[in-house]
């Protein structure tokens, strides 16, 4: 691994920020003045840069594309109520980040790269985070294979890179969901539990499909009995029933260990909850439902936070939700945003200062 690799920084002589309306920007379009680029050869990080945001050009013999030796990461910056830059627990999505790359046989990437890296580079571009309410910076790490080879081996090189995009309100749209019948995100011994690129182009046909039948997304079911509920979309999903919230457990490997789900789980906790990591039948869920005992369903994730599920739907039984009674999600969805926002006391550390 690198000793003490040291970042070299080019900075870019014209700022594109001029030309950039800030508020109500739309996700994932936009990409801020800088980058890094880290490159992996020999079996060690070669070097680390931060340099204006420009294309790369490949070898169309580019292993990743045609293996998908993939991976990459999600996490948000903010500028708290003190206009100070802030970051959203970096040290999971660092942590998940090595835990993916190890799954897909790819090295990990050092903290001097990864984090001492995200935190310079966004430190550069600071002034692309919006100062304004709801808005964010998200930073995408990603890591890819770059031998010139067309065969089914690990890739001997490897490129890694940090993006930063700055993203307006995401429209809390209360979601129509479909319990998946037919089709698998992740199968116990499978890839579920890594954020390698594969699982998103896997899951694209499935929910466009929903989509076409009028939902927003669908809810992942178990690969043998389709009835054992996972995850909503690119969303960990939580049920709020009379005596407890339950959300499916990740003991089997099949479901993404979010963030945000595990900072909920904390902050509902506090809030006096029980809160049940487990296994979810969708058919429990549906007897709880027809006893009035099923109250709320929510997704939860980086980009949108918390997402109130308003129906949910298995075969032709068709469980809706009345949100303006949904008292839990709205609660956490503001307690989460007041730790973000540094209105309330940052009690377990979750947020980094730059
Ligand atoms: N599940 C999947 C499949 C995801 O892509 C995401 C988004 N990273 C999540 C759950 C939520 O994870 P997090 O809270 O870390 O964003």
């Amino acid at each position: 691994m690198s000793e003490s690799l040291a970042i070299k920084v080019s900075k870019t002589d014209s700022s594109r920020l001029p030309q950039v309306e800030l508020k109500n920007i739309h996700f994932g379009h936009v990409f801020t003045d800088h980058m890094l680029v880290a490159d992996y050869a020999d079996g060690k990080w070669q070097s680390a840069e931060i340099k204006p945001y420009q294309s790369l050009t490949f070898a169309p013999s580019l292993a990743a594309i045609h293996y998908g030796q993939s991976i990459f990461e999600g996490i948000k910056a903010y500028k708290n109520a003190q206009g100070e830059a802030v970051i959203f627990r970096p040290e999971e999505n660092f942590k998940r980040f090595n835990e993916s790359a190890l799954r897909m046989e790819m090295p990990e990437v050092p903290a001097e790269i990864f984090m001492d890296g995200m935190k310079q580079l966004i430190n550069l571009d600071k002034e692309w985070i919006p100062a304004m309410e709801n808005h964010s910076l998200y930073i995408r790490p990603f890591m890819f294979a770059t031998d010139e080879f067309i065969g089914v081996r690990p890739s001997a090189t490897y490129k890694f890179l940090i993006i930063l995009s700055p993203t307006g309100p995401y429209y809390d749209k209360p979601m129509r969901i479909a319990v998946e019948e037919k089709y698998t995100r992740a199968a116990p011994g499978g890839v579920g539990q890594a954020k390698n690129a594969g699982n998103y182009g896997g899951s694209l046909k499935p929910a466009q499909d929903a989509i076409r039948n009028g939902y927003d997304q669908v809810l992942w079911t178990d690969a043998f009995e389709h009835k054992w509920l996972q995850e909503v979309g690119t969303m960990n999903v939580f049920f709020v029933l009379k005596d407890a919230v339950v959300t499916p457990s990740l003991e089997e490997g099949t479901i993404l260990d979010g963030v945000t789900r595990k900072s909920a789980i904390v902050v509902l906790r506090e809030m006096g909850l029980k809160v049940e990591e487990r296994r979810v039948n969708v058919q429990d869920l549906i007897d709880a439902y027809e006893k009035g005992e099923f109250l709320e369903a929510f997704g939860t994730g980086t980009a949108a936070t918390i997402s109130r599920i308003k129906e949910l739907s298995y075969k032709d039984k068709h469980m809706v939700f009345d949100l303006d009674k949904a008292e839990v999600s709205k609660e956490l969805a503001g307690r989460l945003n007041d730790i973000r926002t540094g209105v309330a006391e940052d009690k377990y550390g979750w947020i980094v200062k730059l």
